[in-house]
């Protein structure tokens, strides 16, 4: 490959918190270079598809604070780009009052965080909810609260000014370069990878290590194993009456309720988002937040989406949309990567590795609301040696991240669980 071999960070993997990465420490003034394995802008690892929430409604106080902070950081993306990537709707959470299942919250919670941070809300009946929406048949006892500064993330648009702005700003990002292990001293970081047939060796001070789902390939090459629960999780595309009196949401939505007959197979966590100017017109996405499809490595995908996880959320449609056909239009899988509690892994690798500090890695969690803040962290931590943000729930060696590390049971809900909502 002919590049040059040494650089002062190397980003592994090309997705938008590597392309963030990227962007945030090119801009800082230093020479970076990006492998990713696959094409740029990929159907295979968790950010393809047209749409994610960006959302401020967190039952944990601490990613409350993160969310309300990454408003800011999304702004100053969006100068820098020029461009408006979030379609601020709102979002409406909604459904059975006293669901409590996940870890990540439930509906009620997040009021207590939003007047904390002086953040506006509004709660609703299920009365009013079915008059502003076109749901039908919701349980009376259901109830609403909406918050209007979260909004729909135009995925693609992001990840293309990402990866813009990131050459703008001087970096060098490589498709189809797949990195094989790493090497860490106390001097430097060696990394071997892969084109095609051809092994390169590229040398840094630092390395962000951003590959998601296929994190323990990189780490298993430093003995370093994490415990990650992959969802092999549905998106679909739902066809609404474009009127007269058509099927119009006004915002994204979220569904809380229990799963039928306690049964992982049958949940009820369901999700939509607007039609939206980016996608194609009238289409809506609407999908169970949820997955049959568990896997620890993303060779065990099975690229089809499960027939439960499309039959749930059609049945839910047939039984609770006006207007919305009761089959999807389109509809594919994502890979969504879990650690026991649910939250990122942010963090440098374990101290007791010689030359730890000299490799930072993010992998888990709902991410894509914070793309540009988790960038500018990334930076942080490897440029600087320390972040201005309170990272403090998302180190490596917290107990079950580790494989082997014991697990805990979590606190609030005394439960082990790997149940999320985005
Ligand atoms: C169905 C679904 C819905 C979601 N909804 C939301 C939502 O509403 N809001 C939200 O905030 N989040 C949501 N998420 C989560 C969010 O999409 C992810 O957190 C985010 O996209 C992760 O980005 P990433 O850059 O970490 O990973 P990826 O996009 O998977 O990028 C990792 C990259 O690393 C590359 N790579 C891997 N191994 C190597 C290697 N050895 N060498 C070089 N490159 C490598 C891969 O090819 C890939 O391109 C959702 C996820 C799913 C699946």
């Amino acid at each position: 490959m002919g590049f040059p071999k040494k650089y002062d960070i190397i980003v592994v993997g090309g997705g938008p918190i590597g392309l963030a990465a990227a962007y945030n420490s090119a801009k800082r003034g230093k020479s970076v270079l990006l492998l990713e394995r696959f094409n740029f802008f990929n159907q295979s690892g968790s950010s393809n598809d047209l749409v994610r929430m960006f959302r401020t409604m967190y039952t944990q106080y601490f990613m409350a604070v993160l969310a309300k902070e990454s408003i800011q950081v999304w702004k100053d993306f969006e100068s820098d780009a020029a461009e408006q990537m979030i379609l601020m709707t709102g979002l409406l959470n909604f459904g059975n009052p006293s669901y409590d299942m996940g870890p990540e919250g439930n509906l009620l919670d997040p009021i207590k965080n939003l007047k904390k941070l002086d953040m506006p809300y509004r709660e609703l009946t299920a009365k009013e909810i079915m008059q502003e929406y076109p749901f039908k048949d919701l349980p009376s006892s259901y109830l609403g609260v909406f918050a209007p500064d979260n909004g729909c993330i135009n995925v693609p648009l992001t990840l293309r000014n990402l990866y813009r702005l990131s050459q703008s700003y001087g970096a060098v990002l490589i498709p189809h370069v797949e990195v094989l292990d790493l090497k860490i001293s106390e001097a430097e970081v060696v990394i071997k990878a892969k084109a095609q047939t051809e092994e390169s060796e590229f040398i840094a001070e630092k390395v962000i290590i951003a590959s998601g789902a296929y994190t323990n390939d990189i780490l298993q090459s430093i003995n370093l194993e994490l415990d990650l629960q992959i969802w092999e999780m549905v998106y679909e595309y739902y066809a609404a009456d474009p009127g007269p009196k058509g099927a119009y949401f006004p915002s994204m939505w979220f569904q809380f309720e229990n799963n039928t007959n306690n049964d992982p197979a049958k949940s009820n966590l369901f999700y939509g988002f607007p039609s939206v100017p980016w996608g194609p017109p009238n289409l809506m996405r609407i999908a169970v937040d949820n997955a049959v499809n568990i896997i620890t490595n993303p060779k065990e995908r099975q690229i089809i989406p499960s027939a439960n996880d499309l039959q749930i959320t059609a049945d839910y449609v047939e039984k609770h949309i006006i207007g919305v056909d009761n089959r999807p239009n389109f509809c594919g899988t994502c890979l969504q990567t879990n650690v026991v509690d649910n939250m990122y892994v942010l963090d440098f690798l374990p101290d007791n590795i010689p030359g730890h500090n000299r490799v930072a890695v993010f992998t888990a969690g709902w991410a894509f609301k914070l793309v540009p803040l988790i960038g500018k962290i990334l930076s942080q931590l490897i440029i600087d040696g320390s972040t201005t943000y309170d990272i403090s729930e998302f180190k490596i060696t917290r107990p079950g991240i580790i494989k082997g590390s014991k697990k805990t049971i979590n606190h609030d809900f005394n439960r082990l669980f790997y149940i999320s909502h985005m």
